[in-house]
């Protein structure tokens, strides 16, 4: 029995039929599960993990050596003064999860409050801060890309909660040196819509313009040491190839 249908129009692009039943199936995933307060959610089936709360071998400081943050209780907490930390894995587009929690005990105002920052492919900064009724200059505001475009509203849950990240990052494109297209980033903020492909400007500079200049395909993850006691939790990635889901 055929699952759809033989005698039906070409779609635009020619190359299969409305309801075509020849057309490739979707691979399965198996869904995760919903992160609470007390306990992170499960990743999809196929996703990469970066970070499950129980080692910090995935991950690296700017040296090459052992990351030098915390690890406990499901989570890694940023120690002041050791440094920013790399993810081992590098990779280009990607579906990217992340779950941090800013402390609950208020100290400084601005950005010195609960400041840390997710870098994509070590480079483009989306903005870690706690800005519950901390206001800040707003595109260096939480969830901001850094420097350039501010999230569309402020979706920051109290100090000491969690707040989760879901991020679609497209890497810029280059043919030697000369850039072919930029990249583009969209934003969830506790589920919040706060970044829509946007496209970016170049990776992340501070009090500067930004502009591209060519790098690899795939880069790490790299999360800030801003000198806050921000943690993180859950950190995995979905590859993806955004120039082949155009199809
Ligand atoms: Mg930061």
């Amino acid at each position: 029995m055929s699952l759809g249908y033989e005698d039906t129009p070409l779609l635009p692009g020619g190359k299969w039929t409305v309801h075509d039943s020849r057309r490739p199936q979707p691979p399965v995933v198996v869904p995760g599960t919903e992160s609470s307060q007390a306990a992170p959610g499960k990743p999809p089936s196929d996703a990469v993990i970066l970070f499950d709360g129980t080692s910090l071998d995935g991950w690296k400081n700017k040296d090459g050596g052992p990351a030098q943050w915390k690890l406990g209780g499901g989570t890694m907490e940023v120690v002041p003064k050791t440094g920013d930390i790399w993810s081992k894995q590098q990779f280009g587009d990607c579906q990217l999860h992340v779950e941090w929690r800013a402390p609950a005990e208020l100290k400084g105002q601005s950005q010195g409050r609960g400041n840390s920052g997710v870098f994509i492919m070590g480079r483009y900064e989306i903005q870690v801060l706690d800005c519950h009724e901390n206001p800040t200059y707003p595109d260096g505001t939480t969830a901001a890309i850094y420097g350039q475009y501010p999230p569309y509203v402020n979706a920051c849950r109290k100090p000491g909660e969690w707040h989760v990240y879901d991020i679609v990052w497209v890497a810029p494109r280059f043919d030697g040196s000369r850039l072919v297209s930029p990249a583009f980033l969209t934003v969830f903020h506790n589920g919040v819509l706060v970044q829509y492909h946007r496209t970016l400007q170049g990776p992340t500079q501070h009090k500067r313009l930004a502009g591209y200049a060519p790098h690899e395909s795939a880069g790490p993850l790299r999360l800030q040491d801003h000198g806050d006691l921000v943690a993180y939790r859950n950190i995995w990635y979905r590859p993806l190839d955004y120039y082949e889901m155009l199809g």
